[in-house]
């Protein structure tokens, strides 16, 4: 019988969209008791040597990360690498084509929500950027807050930023091969991030699980912030069916904005064989 291990792998620092830098981040989840904790940027990882230092310092054991995102049939799917070479140059490569456009989308996205009355929001959204390369929908959503154009940053998405709403801009991000391709070479292991937030058919869901597993994916997050308990049990079991072992994060971006705070979420069901394993 293990010890309870409190693993936190999934969260965002100011290097992507979230809140505190990656020192900040590391003292938050020691104080809150996470032993093993990554930061997973998105598209970015550029606060990894501080997370890890920071971490080090403490005494917390650090997995280096990154999540990447991913265009999967005509949807956005976000792949975690845990474990990689920080200093990988095909990673960085490739995370800085996948950064690429975000730019041009902000300027679109500033462009449909001056169309429907909010203008100045793409300097708006600025003033939210800790890092000018990943400018990222999240920023726009504060931007919105700040205004009072809605009550939260979920309000927001809901009324602007999501599909078929004024501030959406499709975009094509990396595809499944080359994010799972990138993670492996840079001697990661790759993870389905939050499997259950995606709009897919269970047809659909089976085939990217399917498609993710030849690739060479071998986990998927089972307890993360965007699953009900409902969700913790469906994503066990699916995990069991794939022979995926399970990740646990928290997909903390700030205080006051993530409904879960840094090792705050409910352990791993009992049966699921922990992504962390070979790292405790
Ligand atoms: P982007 O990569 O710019 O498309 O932004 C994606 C980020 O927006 C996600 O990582 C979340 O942090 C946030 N996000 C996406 N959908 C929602 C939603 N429905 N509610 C709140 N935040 C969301
Ligand atoms: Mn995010
Ligand atoms: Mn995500
Ligand atoms: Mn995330």
């Amino acid at each position: 019988m293990n010890e309870f291990l409190n693993v936190d792998l999934h969260c965002h620092s100011a290097v992507s969209d979230g809140m505190l830098a990656p020192a900040v981040l590391a003292a938050r989840a020691h104080a809150n008791g996470v032993d093993m904790w990554s930061l997973t940027d998105h598209d970015e990882i550029g606060g990894q040597h501080e997370a890890a230092a920071a971490a080090r310092a403490l005494g917390l054991r650090y997995v280096t990360g990154v999540e990447i995102s991913v265009t999967w049939a005509h949807e956005t799917v976000h792949i975690v690498g845990l474990g990689i070479d920080p200093d990988n140059l095909t990673l960085m490569e490739g995370l800085a084509a996948t950064r690429n456009g975000r730019l041009a989308r902000a300027q679109k996205m500033a462009d449909g929500l001056a169309a429907v009355g909010i203008p100045g929001a793409f300097e708006g959204a600025l003033k939210f950027v800790g890092n000018p390369d990943l400018i990222s929908r999240t920023h726009f959503a504060r931007f919105l807050v700040e205004r009072r154009t809605c009550r939260d940053v979920q309000d927001v998405f809901n009324k602007y930023l999501v599909e078929g709403k004024p501030g959406y801009v499709p975009m094509h991000w990396a595809t499944l091969a080359h994010a799972v391709g990138w993670i492996l070479g840079a001697g990661g292991v790759a993870v389905v991030a939050h499997p259950g937030r995606y709009p897919l058919s269970e047809l659909e869901l089976h085939a990217l699980l399917q498609e993710f597993r030849d690739l060479g994916g071998s986990a998927i997050e089972v307890v993360t912030g965007s699953h009900t308990p409902e969700q913790y049990r469906k994503f066990a079991g699916l995990a069991a069916d794939f022979g995926f072992a399970g990740s646990r994060g928290s997909d903390f971006h700030g205080p006051n904005e993530s409904r879960i705070d840094l090792g705050k979420l409910p352990p791993l069901p009992e049966q699921v064989r922990p992504v962390w394993q070979a790292w405790a």
